[in-house]
């Protein structure tokens, strides 16, 4: 099979019937074997009902149905189980993308050699003027952290060689960082096409202004998963032995000059407890050991994950 798209979708009733016509149209007209999956994400309108219609019309359509809202990320992960074709392409149901890119997608990776195309909304027809500015912010410091030159992160429209998807884990809301995710796991061919943007023409967006906030804390713990998440106590171990270091060699100080003094200055006498140092230090030998105790625990955990030793094998010679 060439192509499998998968679309996540929340309540987007009206949206359905008209997308996966547009899709058919245009795989047939390429000739290509594909397969629509919809992954209804716990919607409370119509939305299964007219999936279950539209594989009734195409069997080429398929559904899977969450018993309740799990979120973006979650249809996608489970879409990408299920995914057969050689090239896998997401996009929104909204009718916001649109299927006329997927050729170039498709040829991209399956010519170009990409591992994942991510669309660029170059010209955005979004509801909110807000969601312009913060989300450039959000780009330029994603961009930052990651290094990967793309525009636009959390373009619903792109595309992914198979073997990608499989391998890769998209959960809570990191379906805004795949590209992240992908080149964190050794996929690094990650090329980027402008792709047209339109209005949304039935329904609302499903994400308010929370989602610069959950975007930012999963950014957040994103790239530190991905730098520590496998070796905790190199993170809190290091920086827990040098607070705890450091609060050690002031208390050392305070008993050196409160024993020394003791005998040589007794009208500068002053008790240890009216230094500032002494509260630095003390506060420092507590926060110390907290921190490795927490590199502890965090070695401890991932000892016993059965993630433990999951690795991306690229080849094998057998
Ligand atoms: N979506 C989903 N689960 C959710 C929220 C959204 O499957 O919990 C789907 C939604 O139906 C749409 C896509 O994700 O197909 C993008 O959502 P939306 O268009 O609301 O986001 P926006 O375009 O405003 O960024
Ligand atoms: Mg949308």
């Amino acid at each position: 099979m060439d192509i499998s798209i998968v679309i996540p979708l929340l309540n987007e009733e009206e949206s359905l019937p008209e997308l996966s016509a547009w899709i058919r149209s245009v795989m047939e007209e390429h000739k290509f074997t594909y397969e629509i999956i919809f992954v209804d994400d716990g919607s409370s309108d119509k939305s299964w009902k007219v999936i279950e219609d539209l594989h009734r019309e195409n069997p080429f359509v398929q559904g899977i149905r969450f018993r309740r809202n799990y979120g973006k990320s979650a249809a996608l992960n489970v879409g990408f189980e299920q995914a057969q074709g050689d090239v896998v392409i997401t996009m929104d149901a909204d009718l916001q993308d649109s299927p006329d890119e997927i050729p170039e997608l498709y040829r991209m990776i399956k010519e170009d050699g990409y591992d994942l195309v991510s669309g660029w909304k170059k010209v955005r027809y979004d509801s909110a003027v807000a969601k312009n500015i913060p989300s450039k912010f959000f780009n330029w410091t994603t961009r930052r952290i990651s290094k990967i030159k793309l525009h636009d992160f959390n373009c619903g429209l792109k595309a992914y060689r198979n073997d990608v998807v499989k391998s890769i884990e998209v959960y809570g809301e990191m379906h805004r960082y795949i590209p992240v995710i992908a080149k964190w796991a050794g996929f690094t061919n990650i090329g980027e096409k402008t792709v047209k943007h339109r209005k949304r023409k039935f329904g609302t967006t499903k994400f308010g202004w929370s989602r610069f906030i959950n975007g930012f804390l999963d950014l957040i713990s994103i790239s530190f998963v991905s730098k520590f998440g496998k070796k905790p106590m190199h993170f809190f171990g290091l920086l827990g032995t040098f607070a705890f270091l450091f609060g050690f060699m002031i208390t050392a100080w305070l008993i050196i000059e409160k024993v020394t003094h003791l005998y040589t200055d007794l009208e500068h006498y002053r008790q240890v407890t009216d230094q500032p140092l002494f509260y630095l230090a003390l506060l420092a030998m507590i926060f110390g050991l907290q921190l490795f105790l927490a590199g502890f625990l965090g070695e401890m955990i991932s000892r016993n994950s059965s993630e433990r030793n999951k690795y991306i094998v690229r080849e094998r010679i057998l």
